[in-house]
């Protein structure tokens, strides 16, 4: 199997949809109090754990070792969103420096949950103590459903910021109610059902899996 259809297989959740999940949950808070500087810091901490992405400069094989596991351990799981918070204390100040750096490790633990419930590529999350993965593989590969949620939230965000947060509470919930349907749902490639668990995506044109930030399969 060459590259593209081993990526097709086994990649994880895309960067839009880390970036849509982290600007949605920074409606609840970050946002208000910190502007654009706090959502900024709020997308940083929801797609950190792909900075072991860039292994794919060293070589696939390399990449398919060290991706979902360098960047997705306990390690930087605990670590990263402690020093996002640092600089986002000694800039915003220090009252608020324990529910910023809550929130960050929340959007950090957004990014690990939607991995771990996506696709089906194991994520090591107590790495280095631990090579155990966890992969639930809700989601087709390239299913638009989830993808259209949250963008349809964040659009809502940007364009209504006074709607912004009920909207973030509504796509969020329609993301896990979905995901929460697919643990039930089986894969059906007829009908409404072969739509909503997406069995037409793997014969969709290139356009429809661009939407979702995919650009190599
Ligand atoms: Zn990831």
């Amino acid at each position: 199997m060459g590259v593209p259809g081993l990526l097709a297989e086994t990649c994880g959740v895309k960067i839009p949809e880390h970036i849509t999940l982290s600007i949605l949950l920074a409606q609840f808070g970050v946002r208000q109090e910190y502007g654009l500087s706090g959502t900024t810091l709020m997308i940083v901490a929801g797609c950190l754990p792909d900075v072991d992405g860039i292994a794919i400069v060293a070589g696939w094989r390399f990449y398919r070792r060290f991706h979902r596991i360098l960047g997705h351990g306990v390690l930087v799981t605990l670590s990263a969103p402690l020093l996002l918070a640092g600089p986002g204390g000694a800039v915003f100040g220090w009252s608020g420096f324990p529910l910023l750096w809550l929130w960050l490790q929340v959007s950090l633990l957004g990014h690990l949950i939607t991995d771990v419930a996506f696709y089906d590529w194991p994520v090591q999350l107590l790495w280095p103590f631990s090579r155990r993965g966890w992969a639930f593989g809700l989601v087709t590969w390239n299913d638009l459903v989830p993808t259209s949620v949250l963008y349809a939230a964040t659009i809502v965000v940007v364009c209504r910021p006074a709607l912004a947060m009920p909207a973030s509470g509504i796509g969020i919930g329609a993301l896990v109610l979905y995901l929460l349907w697919r643990a039930v749902q089986p894969r059906s490639h007829t009908g409404w059902s072969g739509w909503l668990t997406g069995g037409w995506a793997a014969q969709a044109a290139p356009v429809f899996r661009w939407l979702t930030g995919d650009f190599i399969t």
